[in-house]
């Protein structure tokens, strides 16, 4: 790599006994340019890591990332880090565990310490009904190759003895066990996917917001900005919560509504939650940072809002399935909460696409699993750009699907599980 510098063991410990002076900032802050090949709109998670992998698997530099604020501060920087490959449905089921492989090698991939750690995910049962839904679950997960162990009750209780096992309402019957799934620090995902797009000549350009997209003749030729006119061949629309406002600036109407999602972190504590668990009846899910704080949310707020807040009768919901589940969590205190904005669409399944304009490209939908989801969108992305062709991975995440109903993540439309994705 150019420029940056590599990290290493001999490097840190260099600059530990020299006053840490020989690190250099992690990226470069380029004015942007009159023209490019590419244009990325959105520096998140997604267009970060779409802007590395063009550059580092297909070999395209003439590419730049506009940002409308600074790079991570949109719902990379907001998440709850859960990253897993425990879908149910083809579609899914296939690309998600694409994107685990690539976790699996990120750091070394990005030579960027994102702390991913595959600490086991546990998804709770609470009846015989749920037991079988996930049994089904964790066939399809092994099926497609990646881990599932169905724990009984006193499997889960040598892993979690914390748990209350026997409240009246929920009682906790057993649990699955994806051992794969885990955490990682998301800050520093963003942050190295921007520092090895950079150091590949990736123009990362922050406080330009996109305000107009420009077409003729059917097909894109660039971007109207807060910093000027930009023109390019190609242009993707990879800008989470906003994605329907940003397409919108092209004419397109996309089946996406926006809806706050809402997390919490407690002060630090002593290591107590040793994996990621999540509660599905009362839709409450907890891990513990690295810095001992627990982290933990519910359920979107379900009424669209661009707002990055939430609402109080939602906080009292997930504070309420947090005691039913660890009663111990009622003498940590909440250090925070805070939201972000979900792009929602109607069977709960991500769009990578070609928009119906020439040269313009749709990476959103990702509702609120859209973390875990980073190194395999940037990957599928970066192909579909490059070869217009979708990538294996990502071949059912089809933007018509909603149009003709053929091919939905809910079973054709008609399915009663439509929340299984
Ligand atoms: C509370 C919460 C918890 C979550 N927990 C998890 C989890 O545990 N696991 C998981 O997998 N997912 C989780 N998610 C979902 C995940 O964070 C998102 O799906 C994912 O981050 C979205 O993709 P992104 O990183 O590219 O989005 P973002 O980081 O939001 O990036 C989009 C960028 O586009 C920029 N932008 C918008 N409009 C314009 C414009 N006009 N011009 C230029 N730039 C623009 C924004 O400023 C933003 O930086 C959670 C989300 C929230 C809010």
């Amino acid at each position: 790599m150019a420029g940056l510098g590599r990290f290493s063991g001999l490097r840190v410990l260099k600059e530990g006994v020299s006053g840490n002076r020989g690190w250099a900032p992690q990226w470069r802050d380029p004015a942007p340019k009159p023209a490019y090949d590419i244009v990325i709109i959105g520096g998140g998670g997604h267009g970060l890591a779409t802007a590395f992998y063009l550059a580092q698997a297909h070999g395209l530099k003439n590419v730049a990332v506009l940002e409308k604020g600074y790079l991570g501060g949109g719902n990379v920087g907001r998440n709850t880090t859960i990253v897993r490959a425990n879908y149910f449905l083809p579609g899914n089921s296939e690309f998600y565990s694409h994107s685990l492989k690539l976790w699996e090698g990120l750091e070394q991939t990005l030579n960027y310490n994102v702390m991913h750690s595959q600490r086991g995910l546990i998804n709770l049962f609470h009846s015989d009904g749920q037991r079988d839904a996930f049994c089904r679950r964790g066939n399809a997960m092994v099926n497609q190759g990646d881990d599932a162990e169905l724990l009984d009750r006193d499997g889960v209780r040598r892993h979690l003895p914390y748990l209350d096992f026997d409240q009246a309402r929920f009682p906790i019957h057993g649990g699955l066990l994806h051992r794969r799934g885990g955490t990682a620090r998301h800050d520093a995902v963003a942050w190295g996917y921007a520092r090895g797009a950079s150091d590949r000549g990736v123009d990362l350009i922050q406080n330009c917001e996109v305000t107009g997209i420009d077409t003729e003749a059917g097909r894109v030729t660039g971007v109207q900005t807060s910093r000027g006119a930009i023109r390019a061949r190609k242009v993707a629309i990879v800008t989470a919560g906003r994605s329907g406002q940003v397409a919108a600036m092209a004419g397109l109407r996309l089946p996406i509504e926006s809806h706050v999602l809402q997390a919490f972190v407690t002060e630090g504590v002593k290591p107590v939650i040793d994996h990621v668990v999540s509660f599905g009846m009362g839709h409450f899910y907890i891990s513990q940072s690295d810095k001992g704080g627990l982290v933990f949310g519910g359920d979107l707020d379900f009424y669209p809002s661009y707002a990055q807040r939430g609402n109080l009768p939602m906080q009292e919901h997930v504070m309420e399935a947090a005691m039913t589940l660890m009663p111990m969590i009622g003498k940590a205190r909440v250090l925070r909460s805070w939201g972000g904005i979900m792009d929602m669409t109607p069977d709960g399944s991500p769009i990578i696409d070609k928009s119906g304009i020439e040269g313009l490209y749709l990476d959103c939908g990702w509702c609120y699993g859209g973390f875990k989801a980073v190194p395999g969108s940037g990957f599928a992305l970066a192909h579909l750009i490059a070869t217009d062709r979708p990538h294996d991975s990502a071949a059912k995440l089809r933007l018509d699907r909603f149009r003709d109903g053929h091919g939905l993540m809910d079973e054709e439309g008609t399915g009663a599980q439509h929340n299984l994705h």
